[in-house]
């Protein structure tokens, strides 16, 4: 018997059998969500009384074992990869399985009206490689599309309308991860969730907040209103949610394949709400431009990954329109050479210094990312991840002292020496708080790292009427105008361009295989948060789900914030005796990590209470298992000493 081949055969396209719509589990029994290996299009309706899924499931931020582990934020979707994983599939399957169904019970954060990135480590061609699944503009954007008068538009008036919808990417990224990595059918991996969507589940309390904070702009969409505001109440924690239009269109997408969503009827409803938004009397709110024709160019870029070293390890994360890979990459060079200058690694640093250097770190990162990253030509990319940008970056660092902010972007041209000449300085972006991060790793040593999102909490609060799914906001995430006066901007918008994302999807190896993967939600804390989720791990011992509860500081050149935990410690007052700008927020990020303890061994993890908690499952629980070979934990190098 030859041994199983990461990929594996594909599935004929023929196979029929009930999806395991036999999955008439009572609502206490559900501990799995059962795919039964079976395809496509159920032939007829699960019958009322199958009861909602996954009811019972337990949420645990953390489990060790064997045969594939998937993280993300809800049981109900890890169970969803969980079982794809044990019938065989890979992690490129799983991820999908697991992000269609984070599109029905999380779907505020992401869904098919959004996009995302993909980051996957192949383990036949050893490659990292990435999906960049972004939002685009319409070909009817302009420069000045958010402007009024000359002056930017109000931020909300401009989320809440169809001007902000960018073309969706999520299901052309499924569709490419599947094509390129995947062992399973586009259609099975979607079974699942249309399974979800059609039975229900139940709302929790993390649901009903978030419900409770949007009411107000989704009661201006009479197709919002009536999926998550019932009798015109936000829906309640213990209720069943069940979404049968989701389920319809995730049915038709199964039917007619990814390209539904760009072509045909479910392209002419999103363009048209987009063009003419539905809204209740008296509310009247900007139309966009977005046509059919946008809608059926989109096509997804395969993107060679952003890459650098760190500590002994190969860090990989996302280009192209997203500063998620760039920012992190830069970051952990600013550390290690901040350790190098210093003579004192980051592992051996006390708590304050560890917190100190990271803010510096990250900060400085963010001044080069807003000044030199967005969807344009010519993104010095190479230049900003090298060692010789970060040396000389790392100049002003001080362990005595935070710099002062804002801190000046550098010029990341090739030629460094001495400490450089920082250039002029650049503000802040407008980012929300929402997205969902996911983290996959099979027996076979493939690893997928994906963070989708529709932007804010909820989108552009417009449902697409009759479709149960909400079309993104993430036009908001260029640049009204330029940031700074007389400095160029690359993230204003321009028709066919995709908005600067934060999201930083990542993979780490070490010796050539996988060691980590790790993501976040969080608007542009994002980037602060895997970074420290990677650092926790390298440089503090860190399992995946102790990185993921570490106490956080998100300082981001013109914003810093940290979390009350901090700031309130005897930590967080030594910071600010060093000048360190903190700002209480009461929550920073929201991340899942795995990571690869050895052949076939994995630690998943998710963040432990934020957000109520995320949801970390492996296939084989316990340490070890015969399959497994444990790999000695990982020590931080030390640093390097030129
Ligand atoms: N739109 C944000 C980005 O792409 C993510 C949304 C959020 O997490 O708030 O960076």
């Amino acid at each position: 018997m030859t041994a199983p081949s990461p990929r594996g055969p594909r599935p004929s396209a023929t196979l029929r059998g009930v999806l395991a719509l036999a999955l008439a589990l009572p609502v206490t029994a559900a501990a799995s969500l059962t795919t039964a290996g079976a395809t496509p299009v159920p032939q007829r309706p699960a019958p009322r009384d199958q009861g909602p899924v996954g009811h019972t499931l337990p949420k645990t931020g953390t489990m060790t074992g064997s045969g594939g582990a998937v993280a993300s934020v809800d049981p109900v979707a890890s169970q969803v990869g969980i079982d794809v994983l044990k019938r065989g599939g890979n992690a490129a399957d799983a991820a999908v399985a697991t992000a269609a169904a984070l599109g029905v019970v999380e779907p505020y954060a992401n869904g098919i009206g959004g996009g995302g990135y993909f980051v996957y480590y192949d383990a036949r061609t050893k490659r990292v490689s990435t999906i960049d699944g972004r939002e685009t503009a319409p070909a009817g954007m302009t420069g000045t599309s958010f402007l009024e008068g000359g002056k930017p538009m109000d931020f909300t008036k401009a989320v809440n309308s169809g001007l902000s919808v960018g073309v969706p990417g999520t299901v052309a990224t499924w569709q490419a991860a599947l094509q390129d990595y995947g062992t399973r059918s586009f259609s099975q991996m979607l079974a699942p969730a249309e399974e979800i969507a059609r039975r229900g589940f139940v709302v929790d309390d993390a649901f009903e907040t978030a419900t409770a904070d949007n009411a107000k702009r989704f009661a201006q969409f009479p197709a919002t209103a009536s999926l998550f505001l019932p009798g015109g109440k936000p829906v309640e924690a213990g209720t069943v949610l069940r979404n049968p239009d989701l389920a319809a269109t995730y049915a038709e997408l199964r039917r007619r394949g990814p390209s539904a969503l760009y072509r045909g009827g479910i392209a002419q409803d999103i363009a048209k709400v987009v063009n003419t938004p539905v809204t209740v009397p008296g509310v009247m709110v900007p139309s966009g431009t977005m046509t059919t024709a946008d809608l059926g160019r989109y096509q997804v870029k395969r993107l060679a990954p952003i890459h650098s070293t760190y500590e002994g390890h190969d860090y990989y994360g996302m280009a192209g329109s997203s500063s998620g890979g760039i920012a992190v990459a830069e970051t952990l060079n600013l550390l290690e050479e901040d350790a190098e200058r210093t003579g004192v690694a980051l592992h051996d640093v006390d708590d304050v210094q560890y917190y100190h250097r990271f803010a510096e770190a990250t900060a400085t990162a963010f001044a080069d990312r807003n000044r030199w990253v967005g969807d344009v030509p010519g993104v010095p990319r190479q230049q900003l991840v090298s060692q010789g940008f970060a040396r000389e970056r790392a100049c002003g660092f001080d362990p005595a002292k935070a710099q002062q902010r804002p801190i000046a972007f550098g010029n990341p041209d090739g030629a460094y020496g001495g400490c450089g000449t920082a250039l002029g300085k650049a503000g802040q972006s407008n980012d929300g708080q929402a997205t969902t991060h996911l983290t996959v790793a099979d027996k076979w040593g493939n690893v997928a790292s994906y963070t989708l999102t529709i932007e804010q909490f909820g989108g552009s609060g417009m449902v697409v009427p009759g479709r149960g799914f909400l079309l993104n906001n993430e036009l908001t995430d260029f640049n009204f105008r330029p940031m700074t006066e007389g400095v160029p901007d690359p993230n204003l918008p321009a028709p066919g361009k995709r908005p600067r994302s934060s999201m930083s999807p990542s993979i780490v190896l070490k010796g050539g295989r996988p060691f980590m993967a790790a993501g976040a939600a969080g608007g542009a804390t994002i980037i602060t948060t895997t970074a420290q989720t990677i650092v926790e791990v390298i440089d503090r011992d860190k399992t995946a789900m102790g990185a993921l509860g570490a106490r956080r500081i998100s300082s981001r050149n013109t914003a810093a914030t940290a979390e009350p935990q901090l700031i309130n410690s005897a930590t967080g007052a030594a910071l600010k005796a060093l000048g360190q700008p903190m700002t209480p927020a009461e929550t920073i990020g929201r991340g899942t990590a795995i990571r690869v303890l050895g052949r076939n061994l994995f630690d998943a993890g998710a963040e432990p209470t934020r957000g109520g908690g995320g949801s970390a499952m492996v296939v084989h629980q316990g340490k070890h298992s015969k399959h497994s070979k444990p790999s000695k934990p990982s020590k931080p190098s030390k640093p390097r000493h030129r």
